[in-house]
């Protein structure tokens, strides 16, 4: 994975420079994404850079990329890296400006910078296969802006961290009333009687795009009911199954939460039959 892209052209990871002055590195001032890839597929891209599109819009970094423009980016570095299983990490900072100021500088350009990383392989629908996932919760701290994929992430890594130091995969958050936000790096979801349930897309939540695509596919198969609403604490522990997803994991089954059983403790027949729908859709995107 030595081959990265910076700015407008492939090089070794070791010649890859930016600027200490780049307000990426001095402020978190960025929008990225990550795409997952197997075999040279990429999965999802459309509405990966749509979304990577929409942040800059949202925080004033003039850049329009093509999507054919990305797509080159992704396919020189599975070219140049190995194709396997692969997440694309594409970012855009602000740029560097000649002073550290806060303010929006004017005429600088924004920093483009890519490089690819292993993933695990894709879960394969079998919950006698599958890694269950044991997580902690804890209140979501970050701020009123989740919506937006920042690369100012030092809220989501100290949450990942609490699950991280006490031995869990993640960590479920929960907003001031008790009801679940997210996780540190993942959307959530509770299975209650066959029906899945997850909170509804606002400032609270980043909209995933492995959550947009497990509805979309949910909802046009139909044979398992998806709810889009406010899922209490207490549900959580009462589910009979409990999911995160996110790009480089696809659907985990979390059999565990602050070390208390969900359902029977084990991965559920709905995880393994929703991981069934989205592995035989998830290139359709
Ligand atoms: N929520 C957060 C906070 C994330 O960081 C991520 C992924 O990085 C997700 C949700 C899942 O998003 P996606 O499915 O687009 O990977």
């Amino acid at each position: 994975m030595s081959i990265v892209f910076l700015n407008d052209s492939f090089m070794p990871m070791e010649e890859a420079k930016i600027s200490p002055m780049d307000r990426g590195f001095l402020f978190g001032d960025g929008i990225y994404e990550v795409v997952p890839s197997y075999d040279g597929k990429l999965v999802g891209f459309a509405p990966h850079i749509e979304r990577m599109n929409n942040g800059m819009r949202e925080i004033g970094i003039d850049f329009n990329w093509s999507v054919e423009q990305w797509r080159d980016v992704c396919q020189g570095l599975i070219e140049k890296n190995g194709s396997g299983n692969l997440g694309i990490y594409l970012h855009v900072s602000r740029g560097a400006d000649s002073k550290r100021f806060h303010a929006y500088p004017e005429g600088v350009p924004p920093t483009v910078f890519a490089f690819a990383f292993e993933i695990p392989a894709a879960p394969v629908a079998d919950k006698t296969q599958a890694k269950g996932y044991k997580v902690s919760t804890t209140r979501d701290l970050r701020w009123e802006r989740c919506h937006i994929k920042s690369t100012a992430l030092l809220g989501n890594v100290m949450h990942f961290q609490h699950g991280y130091s006490q031995g869990a995969n993640e960590t479920l958050l929960f907003n001031a009333n008790n009801e679940l936000t997210e996780a540190s790096a993942c959307n959530a979801y509770v299975v209650k009687d066959g029906v899945v349930a997850t909170p509804p897309l606002d400032n609270q939540i980043l909209p995933g795009i492995t959550r947009y695509m497990l509805l979309d596919i949910l909802r046009k198969d139909g044979s398992i009911k998806v709810e889009e609403r406010i899922v209490t604490m207490e549900e959580v522990f009462a589910a009979d199954e409990v999911w995160v997803t996110s790009s480089s994991k696809e659907i985990a089954a979390v059999v565990e939460v602050d070390g208390k059983p969900i359902g029977n403790g084990q991965i559920g027949d709905v995880w393994e039959a929703a991981q069934k729908l989205y592995s035989a859709s998830k290139y359709d995107y």
